[in-house]
């Protein structure tokens, strides 16, 4: 399959800076960020998608699959038809996607992951403090209710984690996610800037 999107998954439990991680890594040149959760929280929350998200997200829930997959590969396609993602040229960063392995199973058609950045931070309270300042900053709803918190830990550990033995072990690199964001980010970029320098030619 010879279409599919250079990708590399930032993976690792909520609160432990996927997120940051990739919105700075979107910013330079030659990546492209897309995070699914910003994707989700972008839709009209009256419309029929915005109101199933809501509906599971708020109990900390995954959204079904078949909706996830549909919604992320239209948003794919809307980036590269915009030329704001460009495949031949960008590296794909995606985070919050793939949640489960029938999600990264469903992917396989779309995506070549090149590497896995597995975030880990083994102190869940430290992560559920990250979680409520931004759920105060960002106004989100899920992440305001600790019982909420606590059930996408369990989905997490549950759902997401096995999606790591779906993948080679040799793909799978583990970053401390201790520390700041800048100390955090030159341990993502040790990992990332090789695999783009092999797979692109540099963009000036
Ligand atoms: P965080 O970045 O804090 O880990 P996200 O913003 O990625 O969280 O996700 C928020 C919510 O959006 C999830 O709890 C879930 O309900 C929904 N969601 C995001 N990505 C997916 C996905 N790939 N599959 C199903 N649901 C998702």
């Amino acid at each position: 399959m010879p279409h599919r999107y250079k990708t590399v998954l930032l993976f690792g439990a909520p609160g432990a800076g996927k997120g940051t991680q990739g919105k700075i890594l979107g910013k330079i040149p030659g990546f492209f960020h897309l995070a699914c959760g910003d994707v989700f929280r972008s839709l009209d929350m009256t419309s029929e998608l915005g109101k199933q998200f809501l509906q599971y997200s708020s109990r900390g829930e995954l959204v079904p699959d078949e909706l996830t997959i549909e919604m992320w590969s239209q948003n794919m396609h809307a980036q590269t038809v915009l030329s704001l993602y460009k495949p031949k040229e960008d590296l794909l960063v995606l985070d919050g996607i793939p949640r489960n392995v029938a999600q990264a199973k469903a992917l396989e058609k779309y995506i070549n992951v090149l590497k896995v950045i597995h975030l880990v931070c083994p102190d869940e309270d430290a992560m559920v403090h990250r979680m409520r300042r931004r759920a105060l900053k960002e106004n989100r709803i899920d992440d305001a209710d600790e019982k909420v918190i606590r059930r996408r830990f369990e989905v997490y550990r549950l759902e997401t984690q096995p999606v790591l033995d779906h993948y080679p072990k040799a793909l799978i690199t583990e970053v401390s996610a201790i520390g700041s964001p800048a100390a955090v980010l030159q341990h993502v970029l040790e990992v990332v800037v090789p695999v783009q320098d092999s797979h692109f030619r540099n963009p000036l």
